[in-house]
């Protein structure tokens, strides 16, 4: 796919200085995440389930590289408070649209970090009794883990940074960069 050059993004390339995933590279590891999904699941109309909204650039890329019949829906989560995030407890703003009873599901993040969102939400899933229920994460901070997921399938691992691009972003800004990278200390200033 023929990206926009970073110099086009102006004003949001240059509050990202330092790339750590160009366009391409992220490109050629959804495709091979996605050919694995197709090998591993073919036969059993998976269900990809994802998390708005930061997933929705990765999801749209890796659900075209997904060549099998398989189907798509989201949920989107609120935190409820600071303290209640901290356990990684949140509340559903949005469920999903199609039952996961008996189905094979995979869920899809963009990003684990200490794993206790996914945790969670893995839980309120399971309960559901899909017939089966994998990880897919385009990245994980592997240092940062609280509690251990079994993840099936991982796109790449990531120092401990706050990054932005490709769904990702600061303060609901950054998502539509093709990249992703390291935000300017200026920018970031510590807060998410
Ligand atoms: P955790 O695994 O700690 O419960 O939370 C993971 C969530 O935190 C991700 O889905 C993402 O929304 C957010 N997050 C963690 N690290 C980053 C980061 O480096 N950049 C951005 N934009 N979000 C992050
Ligand atoms: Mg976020």
């Amino acid at each position: 796919m023929q990206h926009y050059p970073l110099e086009a993004y102006g004003e949001l390339a240059a509050g990202v200085p330092q790339v750590l995933f160009s366009a391409q590279t992220i490109e050629e590891r959804v495709r091979e995440l996605g050919a694995a999904i197709a090998r591993d699941y073919a036969g059993r109309n998976p269900l990809l389930v994802g998390v708005l909204k930061g997933v929705f650039i990765f999801m749209a890329d890796l659900y075209r590289a997904v060549t099998i019949p398989a189907e798509v829906d989201f949920i989107a989560i609120s935190s409820y408070s600071p303290e209640t995030r901290e356990r990684g407890m949140v509340r559903l703003v949005k469920d999903l649209e199609i039952s996961l009873t008996g189905r094979h599901v995979l869920f899809i993040e963009d990003m684990i970090d200490t794993g206790l969102t996914l945790h969670y939400l893995l839980g309120i899933l399971q309960a559901r009794r899909p017939a089966s229920l994998e990880v897919c994460v385009l990245f994980d901070k592997t240092r940062r883990r609280l509690i251990d997921i079994p993840i099936k399938y991982r796109g790449f691992e990531l120092p401990d940074r706050f990054v932005v691009g490709y769904g990702l972003d600061h303060r609901e800004q950054y998502r539509n960069l093709p990249c992703v990278g390291l935000l300017k200390p200026e920018v970031f200033q510590g807060k998410e």
